[in-house]
């Protein structure tokens, strides 16, 4: 019996200092962090890449999924009601399609400008081509590193304003983010000189390298020229044929967020292989060459460099 009673008291201390010390602690210090969502995984890492662990992050279209048409979980409601502060790309990537970013801001009751920034921000805007799709924003501007280091820089600046405590944090981590990406696209300027002309073209099933070829002058060509229209067509895949037969291209590519079978035709009407996967709308999964901003860029530019010159 008294054995038993030393145990109780035993335990209910335990109880007790587990209630009022660490996990109310920890709940303390998790509210008094800045909740920030981020619509893909491309703005999610470069705001890991600035914030670090002074953030709690959740990010919405899943690693590998196309992020211009999407349904939002009700997880995804949840978090960006509750947000403080919400990243997303625009120029018509969640915006364009089947507009699923607008319905959720809308939904969440939030403010542009004031709870969710756009972080393409300033970027000198391409826009597309296609019959239907003429005067529309082209959204991939990240493809182009210098467009990077302004949605970084945009990225800061806001985290920034809402939570100033950190801005140095912000500040140091941005300042080494942007150096890295600059000695990248200075790399990537570089990179294409020796292809000769007749081969330098980037083939890939969505034509979301303009801001990439102007960059880097290297002119591209795809199958269809934005997700949210109809993928790999008949006559989409012809044109593209048609086209190539032209060139003396030698490699295709294929993006990791889309399917791939339209490309896989387009490699068998041309005999011109598939030479790799690359990232475009989305990072590699983690733990994979390509899961981050940095190393899909990297990525892309060795394996279309290698592509080319075969
Ligand atoms: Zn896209």
């Amino acid at each position: 019996m008294k054995k038993l009673s030393t145990l109780a008291v035993a335990l209910l201390a335990i109880v007790g200092l587990a209630a009022c010390s660490s996990p109310s602690k920890d709940t303390k210090s998790d509210t008094s962090k800045l909740s920030v969502v981020t619509t893909n995984s491309i703005i999610a890492d470069m705001t890991k890449n600035i914030a670090g662990d002074k953030i709690d992050l959740h990010s919405i279209v899943p690693v590998g999924q196309d992020p211009h048409e999407y349904e939002p979980l009700p997880e995804d409601v949840k978090k960006t009601s509750n947000a403080d502060l919400i990243f997303y790309n625009g120029i018509n990537l969640e915006t364009g399609g089947n507009a699923w970013f607008t319905k959720l801001v809308k939904n969440a009751n939030k403010v542009a400008d004031k709870d969710y920034f756009a972080v393409s921000d300033g970027v000198e805007i391409i826009y597309l081509e296609g019959e239907d799709e003429k005067g529309k924003e082209d959204p991939h501007a990240w493809l182009n590193l210098e467009n990077g280091m302004i949605y970084a820089q945009n990225i800061a600046k806001q985290l920034i304003a809402k939570d100033p405590k950190n801005k140095e944090t912000y500040e140091k981590n941005l300042a080494i983010y942007l150096e890295k990406l600059a000695t990248l696209d200075k790399e990537a300027k570089e990179k294409f000189n020796n292809i000769p002309a007749e081969k330098k073209m980037i083939v890939t099933s969505e034509g979301c390298f303009k801001y990439f070829s102007k960059a880097y002058q290297v002119p591209s060509a795809y199958i269809w020229e934005i997700n949210t229209e109809e993928e790999g067509t008949p006559d989409q895949i012809k044109h593209l044929v048609e086209k190539l037969r032209e060139t003396k291209v030698s490699a295709l590519f294929v993006e990791s967020s889309v399917d791939d079978r339209p490309m896989k035709t387009v490699s068998k009407d041309t005999n011109i292989p598939i030479y790799a996967k690359i990232f475009t709308d989305s990072v590699a999964e983690e733990g994979e060459e390509g899961d981050s901003y940095y190393a899909m860029m990297k990525w892309n530019l060795d394996k279309i460099a290698e592509g080319l010159a075969k």
